[in-house]
């Protein structure tokens, strides 16, 4: 298991805002982008502080992608997207961690990634916020 790194921002806030994480494994936690323009937008961090998958001992990474896989099935289920998308790119902040997005095809920038051009945010209510951790972690856990 690795350490986590005093200057990066993501060791310094991996169980923060504790109201949005839904899931904890031995490698992995998950929880909702405060920003839910994409309904269910989630983010599966490693709990410690590695940069590479390659990086990463064969047994741990295959953990994480078991724990990414899992996340997004649950997601897939609780918000019935028309496709799921895998990122993991690192290039702001090279901490380890997987945006899970569901896709919708009434999303304005539908057949193309995310990141091409502006998008809105959305934040929602901390009960709405609570309401959805709530329906991941039922689907977790079924
Ligand atoms: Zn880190």
């Amino acid at each position: 298991m690795g350490e986590l790194k005093p200057d990066c921002w993501i060791c310094k806030t991996l169980r923060e805002p504790a109201h949005l994480i839904f899931f904890e494994s031995r490698t992995s936690v998950g929880k909702l982008n405060p920003d839910q323009y994409f309904r269910g937008y989630s983010f599966v961090t490693l709990k410690w502080h590695d940069e590479e998958l390659y990086q990463l001992t064969d047994k741990n990474r295959r953990s994480f992608l078991e724990d990414m896989s899992r996340v997004a099935r649950a997601l897939a289920k609780t918000f019935n997207p028309d496709k799921m998308n895998y990122e993991l790119l690192g290039n702001g902040m090279p901490h380890l961690h997987w945006h899970l997005v569901p896709r919708y095809k009434t999303d304005p920038m539908w057949g193309r990634p995310i990141w091409t051009g502006s998008r809105r945010r959305r934040r929602l209510t901390r009960e709405e916020y609570e309401t959805l951790v709530k329906q991941v972690q039922s689907q977790l856990a079924g």
